[in-house]
């Protein structure tokens, strides 16, 4: 019988969110997750799987039953003539990276991080940059889905299409995603050169950008012009690195965070911290050359608060300007660096920040250094306020204050997706706070 564990307390990788859930499960099977969902139906309890637990929101969490993924990590198949990987859901992307490796294989795209799941980085729409690139679930072409009923669906664009659609995205409500099947490319190197610019250069001359480079990406330091351009690119040249650029990387993170907090005491150092830290790390161009997902994945060193909306990629000038001029008229709201600015390719996930629409995600981030909470509501509200103007869609796993009637608004299938989860959800066993405020 499976064993559930009390007294376990779940908190996200930044801290900022957690619960205690009754019982803290680590299944090793499906039957196991069947007894489970028993359970909970017998006892009138919720569940809620967690993958990596990265989610900057309470997206992951529960007070009823929690499902940890982590002994569920197979690589099912690997399939070298079509490239493709069959995994189990609860597999953390920074062992398929290594798997997949061993096979000549990669992922053509991958978030920051790779400590993720790879149910749970499709959960909330985990993305990179790439204009040519979707978000990371439309890497997906298959996966199976563990119903509230305990039935098991196969879904691709050509079984339960509807459901599929719904589940690239599925914010954990659908059901417990078992496995996951990507497209894969040949493994690949990537060559990165960052480089200084200026916010006005960039934005002025996006198209070219945005052509120049494959995974083009730039750090804005509000409360300054200045800018670091990311340029990102498939070479056949061999791995290469800087070291002592590394190495001031690292020094430079624990001067910044003793910094960072004693502006906790004076906000008015922000923009001269905002500066000096461009001038010392990010004012010269830097070059390296490894194996994708090592330069895709970088450190993120410590605990933030974060936002991230997908605006159409028109508004993409306009939004920032009007972000900067918000920040120059409001002295007293503080902005930490970078405001970080991605890219992705429309696709048709129905919940995807994407659908339909070539986009730009803007990121903002206020750390929290030493653990210490920093006042943020002011900046998070001007934000929140100029990516609604513009069209914007909140990234799923990062705190919003967005509600169904918003998501009405924003996502042309939202009634598509609501009654997909009805109808395999019809009891609500896998709903939470989050989720309540999604859907009611
Ligand atoms: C340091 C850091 C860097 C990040 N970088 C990026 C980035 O570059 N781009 C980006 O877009 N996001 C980024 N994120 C956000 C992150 O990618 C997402 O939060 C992602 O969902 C995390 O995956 P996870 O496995 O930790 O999911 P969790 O947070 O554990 O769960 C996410 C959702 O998936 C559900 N879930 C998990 N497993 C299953 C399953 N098997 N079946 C059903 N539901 C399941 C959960 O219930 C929850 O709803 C970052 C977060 C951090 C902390």
């Amino acid at each position: 019988m499976v064993h559930g564990q009390g007294g376990v307390k779940f908190q996200n990788w930044a801290k900022t969110y957690g619960s205690s859930p009754e019982l803290y499960f680590q299944p090793t099977s499906v039957e196991e997750i069947r007894e489970i969902l028993d359970m909970a139906r017998k006892q009138d309890k919720r569940v809620k799987v967690v993958g990596g637990g990265h989610s900057p929101s309470d997206i992951a969490c529960t007070d009823d039953f929690m499902i940890q993924m982590g002994k569920m990590n197979r690589v099912l198949k690997v399939d070298k003539e079509k490239q493709q990987v069959t995994v189990e859901g609860g597999i953390f992307l920074s062992d398929l990276n290594v798997e997949l490796s061993k096979h000549g294989l990669a992922l053509a795209n991958l978030g920051a991080v790779s400590e993720v799941a790879a149910a749970g980085m499709i959960g909330t729409g985990t993305h990179n940059t790439g204009i040519k690139h979707g978000i990371l679930p439309t890497q997906v072409i298959a996966l199976t889905l563990l119903t509230a009923s305990g039935e098991i669906l196969e879904c691709s664009e050509s079984i339960n299409a509807d459901i599929f659609q719904a589940a690239r995205l599925h914010l954990g409500c659908l059901g417990i995603v078992l496995t996951v099947t990507f497209q894969c490319v040949p493994q690949f190197h990537l060559h990165e050169v960052a480089f200084p610019s200026t916010l006005t250069e960039v934005l002025d001359h996006l198209e070219d950008h945005l052509k120049r480079s494959q995974y083009f990406r730039f750090l804005w330091f509000p409360h300054s012009e200045n800018v670091s351009v990311i340029y990102q690119d498939p070479t056949n040249k061999p791995p290469s690195s800087s070291s002592s650029w590394l190495w001031d990387y690292a020094v430079g993170y624990y001067l910044l965070e003793f910094l960072l907090w004693i502006s906790t005491f004076v906000p008015s150092l922000v923009c001269w911290i905002n500066r000096f830290f461009f001038w010392l790390l990010f004012s010269s161009r830097v070059e390296n050359i490894a194996i994708s997902y090592k330069i895709f994945n970088y450190e993120c060193r410590f605990k933030q608060h974060v936002q991230d909306w997908a605006i159409p990629i028109e508004k993409t000038k306009e939004a920032l300007l009007e972000l900067k001029a918000a920040l120059e008229n409001n002295p007293k709201m503080v902005a930490h660096y970078p405001v970080e600015v991605r890219f992705a390719r429309g696709d048709e996930i129905w919940l995807s920040p994407c659908f339909q629409r070539d986009s730009c995600y803007v990121n903002i981030i206020m750390y929290r250094p030493y653990g210490k909470n920093v006042p943020h509501l002011n900046y998070w509200l001007t934000y929140e306020g100029i990516m609604k103007k513009h069209g914007g869609r909140p990234h799923w796993a990062k705190a919003h204050s967005c509600t169904r009637k918003d998501f009405e608004k924003m996502y042309p299938a939202f009634p598509k997706f609501c009654s997909v989860r009805e109808k395999l959800d019809p009891t609500g066993i896998f709903l939470n706070t989050y989720l309540e405020k999604v859907f009611y």
